[in-house]
């Protein structure tokens, strides 16, 4: 690990101002990285950019961004060539804010990874922007996690050391896309109860069935080959952590929904919610009332102008969790306290 909660004071931006220092320039950094990653999203005849462990494109883009405005990175992180990691902050505690971008063979973006990374590049500029006016103590990390869809990238990350040493990582936070009618896109879930179904049995199964329907065709000399990867685990978000953040929407007058419906989806951060504490928050963007993950139509709901402004949106509250947790000594061990005492 290069830097720790209780490691020596670092000095990880090269400029010691804030590189977010007002907010209409955040706004047009924002407004900067969402063209380019609208320039991402174009389909190609020849390729599919951005495809699992294939993010060259959204790894330089991100990489060279943050770059421009000061902060410190490390590209090809954590022994995956499309993994980054940028840092602000001189010590304390730690946030780290879980960067996916991975598309989806063919149909591109249509799981909306694009947003994510927007949202969480959002939220570790929205903030180290107060982490530098105010003088607040402690680290952000931003941390690319490619490989989402398919090979639980996240499980590697955590393998090669990637959230070590946990004790000394207070949240990692993450938000997540999933259509919603416009009428409701205000709203905002926590996904408290995700993946509580026992996916690893039903995967199991179906892949039993549809070996067996295979047979015929193995007797004739065709071949199967299995790429293994590791398990998804189910979301074990920190109850701490989703209570300050219905608190403070609550304060801003925002409706959360903490604890509400189940969502039958699959994510790997679930495996770090059993590492470090975790936050899985997630945001509306406006779609058609049919339109599902996984889908062209998806991609395009995830392309529009309307999708990122609600990523900014979440960026901001994903901002303000992580200044809470940072400046909150009671919410920091809390969090710590339910990772402990959480064992299903
Ligand atoms: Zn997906």
């Amino acid at each position: 690990m290069i830097y720790g909660g209780k490691a020596a004071a670092l000095n990880t931006c090269r400029h010691h101002t804030s590189p977010v220092s007002r907010r209409h320039e955040d706004r047009l950094s924002y407004h900067r990285l969402q063209t380019s990653v609208a320039g991402r999203n174009q389909p190609s005849t020849t390729r599919q950019p951005g495809a699992c462990l294939q993010e060259f494109f959204a790894h330089d883009l991100i990489v060279k961004y943050l770059e421009s405005l000061g902060f410190q990175t490390r590209r090809s992180t954590w022994n995956l060539e499309t993994s980054f990691e940028a840092l602000y902050g001189d010590g304390g505690r730690q946030v780290v804010f879980c960067a996916e971008y991975d598309a989806l063979p063919e149909i591109g973006h249509a799981c909306g990874l694009n947003l994510i990374a927007y949202s969480s590049v959002g939220a570790f500029l929205g903030a180290a922007h107060p982490m530098a006016t105010l003088g607040i103590h402690g680290c952000l990390r931003l941390l690319g996690t490619p490989a989402e869809e398919g090979l639980c990238g996240k499980a590697a990350l955590i393998e090669a050391g990637a959230f070590n040493p946990p004790e000394d990582i207070a949240a990692a936070i993450y938000g997540t896309r999933h259509p919603r009618v416009a009428d409701e896109v205000r709203l905002r879930d926590i996904w408290y109860r995700w993946l509580q179904g026992i996916n690893a049995l039903d995967d199991a199964v179906a892949a039993y069935s549809n070996i067996s329907l295979l047979r015929q065709q193995m007797i004739t000399g065709c071949k199967v080959n299995f790429q293994t990867s590791p398990s998804f685990m189910k979301m074990r978000a920190n109850n701490t952590l989703c209570d300050a953040y219905v608190e403070d929407m609550a304060s801003l007058c925002v409706s959360v929904v903490k604890d509400g419906e189940t969502t039958p989806t699959s994510t790997d951060m679930g495996n770090v919610s059993y590492v470090v504490p975790s936050f899985h928050g997630g945001f509306a963007i406006p779609a058609d009332a049919t339109t599902t993950l996984h889908t062209p139509t998806f991609a395009s709901a995830a392309r529009t102008e309307a999708a990122h402004d609600s990523a900014i949106q979440a960026a901001k509250e994903m901002a303000m969790m992580a200044i809470r947790v940072l400046v909150d000594d009671n919410i920091a061990a809390a969090t710590r306290a339910d990772i402990e005492k959480d064992e299903d």
